[in-house]
């Protein structure tokens, strides 16, 4: 379910991606922009419950969240390596919200988060389409990426489990909370790539700060002293595009 008001996205076929929300006005940080919310089934029901199309959302090995393709929701987000968006576990659920400001026009997108390997075979096209000079060409996770996933993940998982009935709709929360607070021990935060960098003769900020900036602004960060843009800062790196951009 998309939780941000109507006023403020839309639903487009995309060229590669099928359907894609884009943002109809400016998103801060730290919104919360859709529910992951579907039928509960187990693992072996996903290909029949989804027509094989694995929209399909693990939240434990042995529960999936599967959507209903009739409406528009959680699963129209589409895959990027450089999202502005992150799946974030929240008392059993999984939401999806903004990492950094997102400029009007611009898709929202998540990282899928798919293991390497774990659930899917070679029938299905795990290729990237997202565009971003930092495209990793797949859509599977790093190892890296699982594990600070995993390490969030499984707190909330433990408090709705006993409440899950398979076969049921997961129901939307009856609150959520206003802004979900930066989280550098799992969150990514990666500038729009076709907005200009923000300008720095060198950067003299610590990691808290960076993040900060790039939050709020949504930009990359030129830095002039080693001719390179910061495109990017996850809880272990720093991505950094070397070009003659500039
Ligand atoms: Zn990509």
């Amino acid at each position: 379910m998309i939780l941000l008001p109507e006023t403020s996205y839309e639903v487009k076929i995309t060229e590669k991606k099928g359907k894609g929300v884009f943002a109809k006005k400016e998103i801060p940080a730290g919104t919360i922009i859709a529910d992951y919310l579907g039928k509960i089934i187990h693992p072996e029901e996903e290909s029949t419950e989804s027509n094989n199309l694995h929209y399909g959302l693990y939240i434990s090995d042995t529960t999936v969240i599967c959507p209903d393709f009739t409406s528009n929701g959680a699963h129209n987000f589409n895959h990027s390596c450089t999202p502005n968006s992150t799946f974030f576990p929240y008392k059993g659920h999984t939401l999806i919200v903004s990492t950094r400001t997102i400029f009007i026009g611009e898709e929202f997108n998540i990282k899928y988060l798919i293991y390497p390997s774990e659930h899917f075979s070679e029938e299905v096209d795990m290729i990237c389409h997202c565009k971003s000079p930092l495209c990793r060409g797949t859509q599977y996770c790093t190892d890296q990426e699982w594990d600070n996933y995993d390490a969030i993940e499984d707190k909330a998982y433990v408090d709705i489990e006993p409440s899950l009935v398979f076969g049921t709709y997961l129901q939307p929360l009856d609150i959520y909370p206003e802004t979900i607070a930066d989280l550098p021990s799992y969150m990514q935060i990666f500038g729009y790539h076709e907005k200009e960098p923000l300008k720095y003769s060198k950067l003299v900020m610590d990691k808290e700060e960076i993040r900060n900036l790039m939050r709020e602004s949504g930009q990359n960060i030129y830095i002039e002293s080693i001719d390179a843009v910061l495109a990017g800062i996850t809880p272990t790196t720093y991505y950094f595009l070397y070009s003659n951009l500039h």
